[in-house]
């Protein structure tokens, strides 16, 4: 007859270890979140920086067109003033040269009519820009936000359910054999895998390689803690007796 104390020992061992296994996934997905959220975050700076960028190029831009404007402007009064001058100049030697600036003046002036229509183009490609990347932002905000509120219930929702597994598990705890759990928490703590190991038709459930037929019939008996020939892990076979609950 099979020692019934240390098989349920062991089956309370084991539910406790699936409890953990639970509570690590729960952390493991807990510590990622904020990362998530950083990511979300960082990717609507990037779109807010790049409209930053597009916005001081059209600053940019703009200023140029003013100044280039600012420089007809200038030619407009000079050559006045050349003109004016030409209706006072006596030799035709001197109306000649007048003659030569003004015609410089607007060749300058053909130059930069076209750099200004340049800048023009220019400043509509960015206007146009702009708006498609100003959409982007309201979109990527938007999507933050959405994604980062769904993120945070997730949040909320893991914390509460680490604190009920918490509390079961404190209701566990105490069911299971002081030296039975300090084995079992050495374990957890230097390999951070599991500790009980399944026994199902003759294979160890962690290692997958065959219990020793001894091992086997040792560990079915449930007398003292048998342990994996391979991977060292206690195990907990199944019952020869199938009407016993299992695993
Ligand atoms: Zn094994």
């Amino acid at each position: 007859m099979a020692n019934e104390s240390l098989r349920q020992q062991l089956a309370l061992l084991y539910e406790l270890q699936e409890h953990d296994r639970e509570l690590l996934s729960f952390h493991q997905r807990l510590q990622v979140i904020p990362q998530h959220i950083e990511q979300l975050e960082a990717n609507v700076t990037k779109y807010k920086d790049s409209l930053t960028t597009k916005s001081d190029q059209l600053t940019e831009v703009e200023k140029l067109q003013r100044a280039k404007n600012g420089e007809l402007e200038m030619n407009a009064v000079q050559r006045e003033k050349y003109r004016n001058e030409q209706r006072e100049v006596t030799s035709n030697e001197a109306y000649t040269a007048l003659e030569n600036q003004i015609e410089f003046l607007d060749q300058k002036d053909g130059e930069t009519e076209e750099e200004i229509l340049e800048l023009m183009e220019k400043g509509d490609q960015l206007k146009a820009e702009l708006t498609e990347l100003e959409a982007d932002v309201v979109r990527e905000d938007e999507k933050t936000t959405e994604k980062t509120s769904e993120f945070r219930s997730e949040q909320k929702n893991l914390e509460a359910q680490i604190n009920q597994k918490l509390k079961q598990r404190n209701t566990y705890l105490p069911k299971i054999d002081k030296k039975l759990s300090t084995q079992y928490h050495r374990w957890m703590e230097r390999h951070k895998t599991n500790f009980v190991a399944l026994g199902k038709n003759g294979t160890c459930g962690s290692c997958r390689l065959t219990i020793q037929p001894q091992n086997l019939k040792e560990a079915q008996k449930y007398e003292k803690l048998v342990y994996c020939s391979s991977c060292k892990r206690v195990l907990y076979v199944e019952p020869v007796d199938s009407d016993l609950p299992y695993p």
